[in-house]
């Protein structure tokens, strides 16, 4: 995706405008066009939990800027693509929200936003997330379970999975879902792992 021409003066009136640049109206078609390509992209996936908005109804995809734009030290990166993508309101909005506490430090980041290594969480554009998490999710009965995997314990995973609360989207979803013995879906060698892992969580409830 690439800015055009309209894009770029938008933005610059918006920017000339003051204000909350984001929200400036001037500014709606590009962000509809970062959206729709991200949405894409991604496969209509939040960037941190990887829900899907076509099972789940209800369920919004917004633009999330990474580092936030709210911070004055990444204001300049409001408008950077790299440092956006989509993200559902559990994560962006009340787990992630203004916090800069998944950065090395912001000396590092402000020096060079775009190395990977200093990100704790799996960065949405620079790391692939698939190669620290692998994101299992299947419908039983009416009910979707999800479960994710740290691969080989990367520590961006682990940190993504901490950060995020994602064992809470497990523990919901093994809650809702009642046929929870039908684990088919899952690799054979998985099964007894899963099994035992649903076990440990529902005690918990
Ligand atoms: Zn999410």
């Amino acid at each position: 995706m690439i800015f055009s021409n309209d894009d770029r003066e938008n933005i610059q009136r918006a920017i000339d405008e003051g204000g909350k640049v984001w929200d400036n109206k001037a500014l709606l078609p590009l962000k509809d066009k970062i959206k729709t390509y991200y949405r894409t992209n991604g496969e209509e996936q939040c960037c941190y939990c990887k829900k899907n908005s076509h099972g789940e109804f209800k369920m919004v995809l917004d633009i999330e800027h990474i580092l936030p734009k709210g911070n004055l030290n990444f204001k300049h990166l409001t408008f950077r693509l790299d440092n956006l993508n989509v993200a559902c309101k559990r994560c962006n909005m009340n787990i992630k929200g203004q916090k800069i506490d998944f950065i090395t430090s912001i000396q590092d980041v402000t020096g060079d936003y775009r190395n990977s290594n200093y990100y704790k969480i799996i960065h949405p554009n620079f790391d692939n997330y698939f190669d620290h998490i692998k994101y299992y999710s299947t419908i039983i009965n009416d009910e979707k379970l999800i479960y994710y995997k740290v691969l080989n314990k990367s520590p961006k995973g682990q940190f993504t999975y901490k950060y995020f609360k994602l064992k809470e989207l497990e523990i919901d979803s093994f809650n809702k879902s009642q046929g929870i013995k039908n684990l088919n879906f899952f690799p054979k060698k998985f099964t007894n792992r899963i099994q035992s892992r649903i076990d440990k969580l529902l005690s918990k409830l």
